[in-house]
């Protein structure tokens, strides 16, 4: 038995209480270690279901938000995943373990290489840039699936357009207080979106969010 194996079983006991219902989501957050990715400091929280701090003023988020955004975009294998705010790096080693392609954007560098060195160590499919998330990465584009992991006034345009058809977004809006989780689905060139309400994330800064 590894460190916190105990520990990470009972947060998935406590996820699957709190309605996450999606095995592939479930078993990637049973495999991936967050007591690597959280701060030395916090490590005997890492299980716990809440957000904890990390470098640069930024926040790895809760296990329950990660699990809840994840299944909302309904991945599958081998799907084309595009995450704004890499911060610790947790939220794409989710993704990677599913089997997605994944591409995530960093503002703040340290911790774009702090993630990066642990995307190497896990041997992860994982590409990382830093810059302004924004406006999105369009080399790559179109994206079966777009996550934000920050909070924005509106959804960045860019972002839409960089979603494949089918393909689905999620992402925290609202104020720099409080955002409800816009879940959106791009069908005929347009975003259907429903919102799920009561998130807390920190602001995505940047050209097409806030400044
Ligand atoms: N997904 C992360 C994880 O698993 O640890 C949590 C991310 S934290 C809640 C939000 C991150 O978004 C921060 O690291 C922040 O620096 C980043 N961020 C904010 N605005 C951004 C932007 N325009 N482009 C890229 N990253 C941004």
């Amino acid at each position: 038995m590894g460190r916190f194996d105990t520990e990470r079983k009972e947060m998935i006991e406590e996820l699957k209480n709190k309605g996450i219902t999606d095995a592939n989501v479930l078993d990637a957050l049973a495999k991936v270690e967050r007591h690597l990715f959280v701060d030395p400091m916090f490590v005997n929280k890492a299980y716990e279901d809440s957000a904890l701090p990390i470098a640069s003023e930024q926040t790895i988020s809760q296990p329950y938000t990660v699990a809840f955004m994840t299944q909302a975009l309904q991945l599958k294998k081998d799907m084309k995943v595009l995450e704004i705010g890499t911060g610790s790096g947790y939220q794409a080693t989710i993704l990677a373990t599913m089997g997605c392609r994944v591409f995530t954007i960093e503002r703040h560098l340290s911790l774009l290489n702090n993630a990066r060195k642990m995307f190497d160590k896990l041997n992860l499919r994982v590409a990382a840039k830093g810059g302004d998330g924004t406006i999105g990465w369009k080399e790559h584009a179109p994206y079966d699936g777009i996550i934000v992991t920050a909070g924005s006034p509106t959804i960045p345009e860019p972002l839409m357009h960089q979603l494949a058809e089918g393909g689905r977004i999620v992402i925290p809006i609202g104020t720099k207080e409080f955002q409800s989780l816009a879940i959106g689905i791009k069908i005929k060139d347009k975003l259907e979106v429903k919102e799920v309400e009561g998130f807390k994330f920190v602001p995505l800064i940047g050209k097409n969010a806030w400044s």
